[in-house]
């Protein structure tokens, strides 16, 4: 079972995500353990604070490291394994699906969701093995972050989606988007279904959606189809996708 720990001074915004859906049902299926830990309680000051005015001056304050160097100390303590202590920050690595692919093979992760103007440096110096930037933008806190790289990590966990739900051709799993779908009615207000995806012969479909996704890309995501090691067929369809966008 994966360990996920999540230090937050919000640990309510959780509720919704983790008590819903896929993340849900992972717990129930004891794939999974949420852990949430107010960082707030392992403050040794009177107050309770865990942040302060920056040196230097500034605007903005800064997360304090004795809370979370105390929470993560304690964690650590009760841990099995070594886990990966995950710091959420705009200007860590830029997250994907190998990333995912990378954490979901671990049996702990600890996040540590940032607040306020950030963290005191010394955490990132001495305590986090990764850095993690969801996305060229910046959030209020951390949690945003921790919910979509914990969604994407659990998904992945062995027998967490059945065969209806499976990941193994989700877009990036394979290198590549995803091929378009379609469900019922066959024609849909004069808009309608490809007729190879209708007619019972599995090869063909098959090869169409290989097709698909390589043009999907193509239009997309052309720097994907760079960092990929197409097979002959799937060459073979590129060159005829390209002729067709001619
Ligand atoms: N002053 C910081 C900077 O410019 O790098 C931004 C601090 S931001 C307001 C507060 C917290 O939100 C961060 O410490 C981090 O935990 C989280 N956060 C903001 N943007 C994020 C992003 N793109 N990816 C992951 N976490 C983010």
């Amino acid at each position: 079972m994966m360990k996920i720990d999540i230090l937050t001074l919000f640990p309510e915004m959780f509720n919704g995500v983790l008590g819903s859906s896929i993340l849900h049902k992972a717990a129930e299926k004891a794939a999974v353990e949420y852990n949430l830990v107010n960082f707030r309680d392992f403050s040794d000051n009177k107050h309770s604070s865990v942040d302060d005015y920056p040196y230097g001056g500034g605007a903005g304050m800064v997360l304090m490291p004795q809370p979370i160097f105390d929470a993560v100390a304690v964690l650590k303590e009760k841990a099995q394994s070594s886990p990966r202590v995950i710091l959420l920050c705009p200007q860590g690595t830029r997250y994907d699906q190998k990333k995912a692919e990378e954490l979901a093979k671990e049996d702990h992760l600890i996040f540590i969701c940032g607040h306020y103007e950030g963290y005191d440096e010394r955490i990132r110096e001495s305590l986090v093995t990764d850095e993690i930037s969801i996305g060229d933008y910046v959030l209020t806190g951390g949690e945003l972050g921790a919910m979509v790289v914990i969604d994407s990590v659990v998904r992945l966990l062995p027998e967490v989606l059945g065969n209806q739900e499976s990941h193994m051709k989700d877009s990036f799993s394979t290198g590549l988007l995803e091929h378009p779908h379609y469900t019922r009615p066959a024609d849909f207000r004069g808009m309608k279904v490809p007729d190879v995806l209708m007619s019972g012969n599995h090869r063909l479909i098959e090869e169409w959606r290989n097709k698909e996704a390589l043009r999907r890309t193509l239009l997309r995501r052309p720097d994907l189809l760079e960092k990929i090691e197409l097979t002959p067929d799937q060459k073979k369809w590129l060159a005829e996708v390209k002729k067709e966008s001619m």
